[in-house]
């Protein structure tokens, strides 16, 4: 491995150097993981290549349209975004093209990227449960599927449906339990709720703090923000279904561009990304795991414990979520 990426950074000083008189070699990202968590790692890697990287930021959707319409005059060589579900959509619409070096294919596990390669997830966000501590003793939390249970009728705070993040928790549930069991699951949820749906994972917590609600659905990198802010809040996290299918996770990631006219360097970029520093920053400004399962964790991250993860290809959150999408609203869930 080591040895691998020597003669990979050998090889970038190499060629830099040789045409470092004609221009200054330059890559251009779009991004729909926000400037402060991408910014010190591209600034890392200039510093380290010479490679100059402009980029844009923006909402997943927006430039997922935007390749979309620039098309082969697209100035993106490299596009990174949120959710396997998003990323998923990129790939079907021929916004990406495979890449297939052994860094990556060592670096990133199989099921947190695409199986032909078009994209590679670069770090994973777990989404569980959390509840609040002077309400729900912990012995009445299993699974998300018991969240559907009677038992927890009026306690239950849920972000809506129109967040791709849910999308992709039902998509795995219909991967898991098939469409008619996930309905079912869905109904109780929707049942259960103590409130209607609100639009971000901030306020399912400040719900569920505020004893509005008691127990909820979040991704993690949200717990860890508002728990620094607020340390007293009477909030923990839960990690369900550890006897069976384990929690839900989703990845960011990145996948090079149809049309990038600066191929090799995205290429470059993105093993780059799957390695050791450039891993521990990326989810570590995030409080997100790595995708590269030998770089160590962020010690608040570790903090909330270990737990078994759902092995489930993340690129089935894509091909199920159009289900997902139909199976929410006849269950009511908006
Ligand atoms: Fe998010």
């Amino acid at each position: 491995m080591k040895h691998r990426l020597f003669f990979i950074s050998i090889a970038a000083i190499f060629s830099f150097v040789s045409i470092s008189g004609a221009f200054t070699r330059e890559l251009v990202v779009y991004s729909a993981r926000k400037e402060h968590l991408i910014k010190p790692i591209f600034d890392l890697y200039t510093k380290k290549t010479g490679v100059k990287i402009k980029y844009l930021t923006g909402k997943a959707g927006v430039l997922l349209e935007r390749l979309k319409a620039e098309g082969p005059n697209t100035p993106a060589d490299l596009l990174i975004t949120v959710d396997a579900g998003n990323l998923w959509h990129a790939a079907e619409e021929g916004l990406l093209s495979p890449v297939t070096t052994d860094t990556l294919l060592t670096n990133i596990p199989s099921h947190l990227r695409d199986s032909q390669n078009h994209w590679f997830g670069l770090s994973v966000r777990a989404r569980t449960i959390i509840y609040n501590t002077k309400k729900v003793d912990v012995s009445e939390l299993s699974t998300y599927e018991a969240l559907a249970n009677p038992r927890w009728r009026d306690r239950l705070i849920l972000r809506t449906s129109k967040k791709v993040y849910n999308q992709s928790l039902v998509a795995s549930l219909i991967v898991d339990h098939g469409e008619a069991k996930t309905e079912k699951i869905v109904r109780g949820w929707v049942a259960n709720l103590a409130a209607p749906p609100f639009s971000n994972d901030t306020k399912v917590m400040e719900a569920v703090a505020a004893g509005l609600g008691e127990v909820g659905i979040v991704n993690t990198y949200y717990y860890g923000r508002l728990m620094k802010k607020i340390p007293t809040l009477p909030l923990t996290l839960f990690w369900p279904n550890q006897n069976g299918t384990g929690v839900h996770v989703n990845v960011s990631g990145a996948g090079v561009t149809t049309h990038a006219k600066h191929r090799e360097d995205a290429v470059r970029l993105l093993e780059w990304l799957s390695t050791e520093e450039p891993q521990g920053l990326f989810a570590g400004a995030n409080m997100e795991y790595p995708a590269n399962p030998t770089v160590k964790v962020d010690s608040v991250v570790a903090g909330w414990g270990e737990f078994k993860p759902n092995h489930i290809n993340v690129a089935e959150y894509g091909k199920y979520q159009a289900a997902a999408i139909r199976l929410m609203d006849r269950a009511g869930y908006r």
